[in-house]
């Protein structure tokens, strides 16, 4: 493993968390959460983030969430804001590749108001460079989800499909939500 690179400062950049929770609500989606500022910025992704460089996958953005969510996995009771089944589909860290050495240092809420957001990934499905672009403001802003051209992409693979189970627990959806229902 490489040393993490400097930012533009010089300063070394600590590595933030990301989890992404597969969520059976009305309809199913995936929540990606970047931990910036003590808060999870969120977008839901109705189709998971590809492994593909050639998939742009939409993204929309939604309520930020507490820190202490990123590591929820359950049932969330019919009635309350988000009813449905919540699995940890994928967690790690992640690096803002904007606040690297040799570019213009962009931090991340910078690079969410500029509509252009560029993590690198260490997860346990997911890794290397993906990237948020913003195409339309309004009241639910809508983005595209982009692996980016490097080691980590893989044309071959299709996680969403192929790896369902929870990195957490082992559970797939079913089993959380039978679980739960054995309370
Ligand atoms: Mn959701």
């Amino acid at each position: 493993m490489n040393a993490r690179p400097k930012t533009h400062h010089g300063k070394r950049e600590s590595s933030s968390r990301f989890v992404i929770q597969q969520h059976a609500a009305s309809s199913l989606h995936y929540d990606f959460r970047l931990e910036i500022d003590g808060v999870l910025v969120s977008w839901a992704v109705p189709r998971g983030l590809s492994t593909d460089p050639s998939v742009k996958r939409l993204a929309i953005r939604t309520e930020d969430h507490p820190l202490a969510y990123i590591d929820f996995e359950g049932v969330i009771p019919q009635g309350e804001y988000g009813a449905g089944t919540v699995l940890v589909w994928d967690s790690g860290t992640y690096r803002n590749l904007r606040a690297e050495k040799g570019r213009a240092s962009v931090g991340m809420r910078e690079a969410l108001d500029d509509g252009l957001v560029e993590v690198w990934l260490d997860g346990a499905k997911l890794a290397g460079g993906y990237a948020l672009k913003r195409t339309d403001r309004g009241a639910r802003e809508r983005w595209l989800a982009i692996k980016m051209r490097d080691a980590r992409a893989d044309a071959r693979r299709n996680p969403v499909s192929t790896e369902t189970e929870s990195v957490k627990t082992g559970r797939n959806l079913d089993r959380i939500a039978a679980d739960a229902g054995d309370d």
